[in-house]
């Protein structure tokens, strides 16, 4: 096989897995999901281990016994269905009866205590916790006790040996059990985390940035300010801040209306963000206010990386729907750098504002360092 057909087959099989975990939980954020993904991953996999060892009986030409495992799978199958179909809660408690019964069947007819095949109902542990919901602690307790309870008659009461299996067959079905027990438990805890992490990602994302602009917001920029200044402070460094407003926004509310507006602030908030240099920082500061934060930045540079903010969005044109109206819109930027006597980065930004003030003064669309009035 070559790699490139061999990462393909993989991808392909990645693919239509995780479809298969998924086909009833759509919405990626519902926190619902990581136990529908349990289930019908547990499901699946039960489906396959069963139709192998009715594969492997099939080939010995022992038909019943092959039934039992074939039956099995069967059951597994229609359990994921149940699943899939929106009989979530029947689906959940099904598995844990079915395991425990194919194991106990299993068990006394086919493997005995010795090939350690009860070994499997450990995957039952993993599934209580997983499979229901952390309110439901009854359910949990009732199904990892209900497990305890197959495994310890199993134990006590299933023959060690059968006529099915010699020493090799068990020591066979032993590594079997413990990498299909493995697989499961693996794969249960990686649906968790995995769905915890999206989960935290998307937590992270609704704290940070701003819903209407995409750049992030207020608290965000200002913390990333407060570590830019300390930064500073402590490498001997410059940083500017910068404050960006857009001029006689409120005419645009009232002439264009409220939606208009908000477009408006999308495609510059798009310039924005797409202006800023690797390290830099933008965001929402509130309104039609946006703040940068410049790290290792003097005055000067940032007033022209400002400058090319300011040009870029005073070129944009927005068209209106069914009408010849263009719409433009200017800003106004006051720009402020540390300076040696700053011991807090609220100074900063309390002169980049007074520079912005400075700039709406002098006739908007423009950027101001904060000391070119002193000029
Ligand atoms: P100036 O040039 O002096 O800054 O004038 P301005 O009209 O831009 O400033 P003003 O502070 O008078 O008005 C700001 C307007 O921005 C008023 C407010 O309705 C509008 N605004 C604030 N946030 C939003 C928003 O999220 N969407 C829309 N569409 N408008 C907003
Ligand atoms: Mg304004
Ligand atoms: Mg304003």
């Amino acid at each position: 096989m070559t790699p490139f057909f061999k990462e393909q087959t993989l991808h392909f099989l990645k693919h239509y897995i995780k479809k298969l975990a998924l086909l009833s939980s759509i919405n990626a954020v519902d926190v619902d999901l990581n136990r529908k993904q349990v289930v019908n991953i547990t499901y699946l996999l039960s489906s396959v281990v069963g139709v192998i060892s009715g594969l492997v009986f099939l080939s010995y030409g022992w038909l019943i016994e092959s039934s039992v495992h074939f039956l099995g799978a069967a059951v597994s199958t229609t359990g994921y269905f149940l699943s899939i179909k929106g009989y979530a809660g029947s689906a959940r408690l099904l598995f844990p009866f079915a395991c425990s019964t194919y194991v106990t069947v299993c068990s006394f007819k086919f493997y005995g205590t010795d090939s350690h095949f009860s070994w499997l109902l450990i995957v039952l542990s993993a599934y209580s916790v997983t499979g229901f919901r952390v309110d439901r602690g009854k359910a949990q307790l009732l199904v990892c006790f209900f497990s305890l309870l197959a495994f310890a008659f199993i134990q006590l009461f299933a023959p060690k040996t059968t006529e099915y299996v010699s020493i090799d067959g068990r020591l066979l079905i032993a590594l079997a059990t413990f990498v299909a027990s493995a697989s499961m438990i693996v794969l249960i805890a990686g649906v968790v985390v995995t769905k915890l992490r999206k989960l935290n990602e998307h937590l992270r994302y609704l704290a940070e940035v701003d819903d209407l602009t995409k750049v992030y917001n207020r608290r965000k920029v200002l913390a990333e300010a407060v570590n830019v200044f300390a930064d500073a402070i402590m490498t001997n460094q410059r940083c500017s801040f910068a404050i960006l407003d857009l001029d006689h926004f409120k005419r645009i509310n009232d002439q264009y209306g409220h939606d208009i507006g908000d477009q408006v602030l999308q495609r510059c908030a798009e310039i924005m963000s797409n202006n800023i240099r690797r390290h830099d920082w933008v965001g929402r500061y509130g309104g039609e206010e946006f703040v940068f934060i410049l790290p290792n930045t003097r005055a000067e540079e940032a007033k022209s990386l400002m400058e090319s903010v300011r040009i870029q969005i005073s070129d944009m044109t927005i068209f209106l729907r069914d009408t010849d109206e263009r719409i433009h819109v200017t800003t106004s930027v006051g720009v402020a750098e540390i300076q040696d006597d700053t011991v807090r980065y609220e100074q900063i930004l309390a002169r980049a504002d007074k520079a912005l003030y400075m700039a709406k003064d002098a006739g908007r669309n423009r950027v101001m360092l904060d000391f070119d009035g002193a000029r």
